[in-house]
């Protein structure tokens, strides 16, 4: 198996547009910066994956809880957590072209640009602004969520009391969270709208740093179910100057890119500064009530955050192969079969004596249960190697055989391997091997 070089990124690109997985967003119109549409197979990647974390997260355990918290919330809520006064970068504007540069990612003083001189340092605020309402002035002025957690906090006890849990206990959430990065970049890596998996879980005070580990070991678990390389992933610990303003600890999941090592996951213990400062700024008693030690207190937090966006990228950056085949080149997507966007593929042999007749039938019956695709025409070669190229696990093919003896032969991505499988056994053999 040959793996991609150093222009994986381009190929990574070229090959979303082809297949429908990626497209530039905008793109008549000469495109948006950093805004990217996921495609026909795209979606279906992107929703695998937030099921896989929704199951692992949510359906999989008795102690979490989901929520879907609207985008747009009060605006106090951004001044309580901080993000108004906090959630900023020092800025520097060039006096001559007029170009916006982050401080920490210039070298030199003068614009890197045009030579020009700078202004002093600002702080920029990340967080995306409009207003509710007609009327445009401060007092309607709202913020798009640059973080799905606080949607999270500010539901902590309507959630804990309808759902009748105990402490620890934890919250769920898949949204999409806004930030006006200035430098966005590498495809869908760092984009200014993106889409979160987050959970925050509620410990009592003392018990926290033992659950930090528990979620920093679980969560890098789940990248390799995801069917990421181990190899490829690590932890980053956060030293003092890298601590976000709300966070005792904090550890990144790395995965190597082939831009570098970079933050996948961040698990942070943000203790009980949330529903503290939520506490205050409301004037609500957001404490805890432990019925069995008759103790009341401010629940600690243990945050998982994802990003979706993300993760679909290591998904295929991970997953890409390019191999080497009597002087062709075969490329292909060795993504976990159980996350593929297309499950199986059906293909009759030919397009007569009643094969696609046959075909037809399975695809009405693989369609229960998984994304099939169909396509009755063109040489066998190439429907495979399009598949391939998306990451089908599976090519199921009718051929005259199966007219007489109702076998089809089952192809498998990887190997390329052929077996001849009864048509009523189909079921049956896919079953644990594509269910999430
Ligand atoms: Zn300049």
């Amino acid at each position: 198996m040959a793996k991609s070089g150093g222009n994986l990124m381009d190929k990574l690109v070229s090959l979303s547009k082809r297949r429908g997985i990626i497209f530039q967003s905008s793109e008549i119109y000469g495109g948006i910066n950093s805004c990217w549409d996921y495609g026909p197979v795209g979606v279906e990647l992107k929703r695998n994956i937030k099921e896989f974390w929704w199951r692992s997260m949510v359906y999989w355990r008795t102690d979490i809880v989901g929520i879907d918290a609207s985008i747009i919330m009060h605006p106090a809520v951004w001044k309580a957590s901080g993000h108004i006064e906090s959630f900023t970068d020092p800025m520097v504007d060039c006096k001559k072209c007029r170009r916006r540069f982050r401080v920490d990612e210039l070298k030199g003083d003068h614009c890197p640009v045009c030579g020009g001189d700078l202004t002093e340092a600002r702080q920029f605020n990340l967080m995306f602004k409009t207003f509710m309402g007609p009327v445009e002035d401060e007092t309607n002025m709202i913020f798009l969520r640059p973080e799905t957690a606080q949607g999270i906090y500010v539901n902590f006890l309507n959630v804990q009391k309808s759902s009748r849990k105990k402490i620890p206990f934890g919250i769920a959430q898949i949204g999409k969270a806004f930030r006006n990065e200035i430098t966005p970049g590498n495809f869908i890596f760092r984009t200014r709208e993106f889409e979160q998996m987050e959970m925050q879980y509620f410990v009592k005070p003392g018990t926290d740093e033992a659950f930090f580990e528990k979620w920093k070991a679980a969560r890098m678990e789940w990248y390799g179910e995801l069917g990421i390389r181990p190899e490829k992933l690590r932890f980053h610990p956060h030293g003092p100057d890298e601590l976000a303003h709300y966070a005792k600890a904090a550890f990144d999941i790395e995965y190597e890119f082939p831009f570098g090592w970079k933050e996948l996951e961040g698990i942070h213990n943000r203790t009980d500064f949330d529903l503290s400062r939520h506490q205050q700024f409301s004037g609500k008693d957001l404490t805890y009530f432990d019925d069995q030690t008759r103790e009341r207190y401010i629940p600690y937090v243990i945050e998982t955050s994802a990003g979706v966006d993300r993760t679909l990228l290591t998904v295929l950056a991970d997953a890409y192969c390019e191999e080497e085949i009597n002087e062709d080149i075969r490329v292909v997507l060795k993504i976990n079969p159980k996350i593929a966007p297309i499950k199986v593929a059906v293909f009759p042999l030919m397009k007569k004596d009643g094969m696609p007749e046959v075909a037809e039938k399975i695809v009405a019956d693989l369609r229960k249960r998984y994304t099939v695709f169909y396509d009755l025409s063109g040489a066998i070669g190439r429907r495979y190697r399009r598949q391939d190229e998306i990451g089908t696990p599976f090519a199921v093919t009718i051929d005259s055989q199966t007219l007489t003896d109702q076998t089809v032969t089952v192809r498998d991505r990887d190997t390329m391997a052929q077996e001849r499988i009864a048509s009523a056994q189909l079921q049956n053999f896919f079953s644990d091997k594509l269910t999430i």
